[in-house]
């Protein structure tokens, strides 16, 4: 049975490692904090038995999914034996280069290393291995067990056998897998976060409030959600890190963050994981405006 490791064990490592494990692959889930890996485990199987009751997964295939995942704090021994790294510890590129040069070190000569990175530069990642061919980006959408998109990047040496290997991989996960260049915030992200942007700066110059703004995208434009409670789910914090990356990979001022989104994430409020954003997450005033701040 092919072995998948799994780096970082938070909101995307559970939904990755969970994929996998469906799909009959040995996972090996790594985290350096014990929590994350235990918190892990208990979100995948509320995530199996939702799955089950709506008739989506087969009840039986639970206790299978479930045992074919395996938790690790330390790295070597967790990928000694991975066919296909996928990293998504935390989006901090001088701890995403450390962790691939240990990747490197510890997983067979042969083994894929894939990062979830949401902007960093594969390129780059590639770089601080003795195996940028085989490096990739394999973006997973949030949440990974409902999200069909996987965003594969190819880095700048990255082979076509590589590319063709995790596209076959991810349409075995169910999933549709497309295939785009490393530039800044690839696709997905180019697109979404300064239309994200831009919404913050509507809010910001007065324009109208968070309800109507995220009203007018949802009614007007069929979005399933506003781009400001989308930016709160995503995490502030997150969205402004890729916006950096656009700006300093672009050098273009229409990619520069709005000055509220920058002073929210300088206050901690982050959106949903801090409970409040846009909207106010905590359990009393679940996802109602905090008004006062922009009024
Ligand atoms: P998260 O903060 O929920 O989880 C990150 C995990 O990495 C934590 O459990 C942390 O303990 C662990 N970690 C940190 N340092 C580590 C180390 N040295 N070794 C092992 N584990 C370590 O973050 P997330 O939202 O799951 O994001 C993970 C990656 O996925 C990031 O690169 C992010 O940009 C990308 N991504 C996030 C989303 C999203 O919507 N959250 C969507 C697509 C891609």
């Amino acid at each position: 049975m092919q072995i998948i490791a799994v780096l970082g064990a938070g909101t995307m490592g559970n939904g990755i490692a969970q994929v996998f494990a469906q799909h009959g692959f040995q996972v090996h889930l790594i985290d350096v904090a014990e929590p994350a890996l235990a918190s892990a485990l208990v979100t995948i199987e509320k995530n199996l038995n939702r799955l089950a009751e709506k008739g989506v997964l087969d009840s039986h295939i639970i206790g299978e999914t479930l045992g074919n995942i395996k938790t690790f704090t330390e790295l070597q021994e967790a990928v000694k034996d991975a066919h296909l790294v996928v990293e998504a510890a935390t989006e901090n590129e001088a701890l995403k280069l450390k962790l691939f040069k240990e990747l490197d070190a510890a997983a067979p000569p042969s083994a894929i290393l894939a990062s979830n990175t949401s902007s960093i530069s594969i390129s780059r990642i590639a770089a601080v291995t003795q195996r940028p061919e085989q490096v990739i980006g394999m973006h997973f959408m949030n949440p990974v067990p409902i999200m069909k998109l996987v965003e594969v990047i190819r880095g700048y040496s990255t082979t076509d056998e590589v590319a063709e290997a995790i596209v076959a991989l991810s349409k075995k996960l169910g999933k549709t897998p497309t295939l785009v260049n490393d530039y800044p915030g690839f696709v997905a992200n180019r697109i979404l976060i300064p239309m994200i942007n831009e919404a913050i700066e509507t809010l910001y110059h007065g324009v109208a409030g968070v309800t109507e703004i995220d009203t007018v995208m949802k009614l007007g434009m069929a979005h399933p959600m506003g781009p400001l409670q989308l930016a709160d789910f995503i995490g502030l914090d997150v969205c402004l890190s890729i916006l950096n990356v656009l700006y300093e990979g672009f050098k273009q001022p229409k990619y520069a963050p709005c000055p509220l989104l920058v002073n929210m994430v300088r206050a901690g409020k982050l959106g949903v994981k801090s409970g409040e954003g846009f909207y106010d997450y905590s359990e009393s005033r679940k996802a109602e405006k905090v008004s006062a701040q922009f009024s």
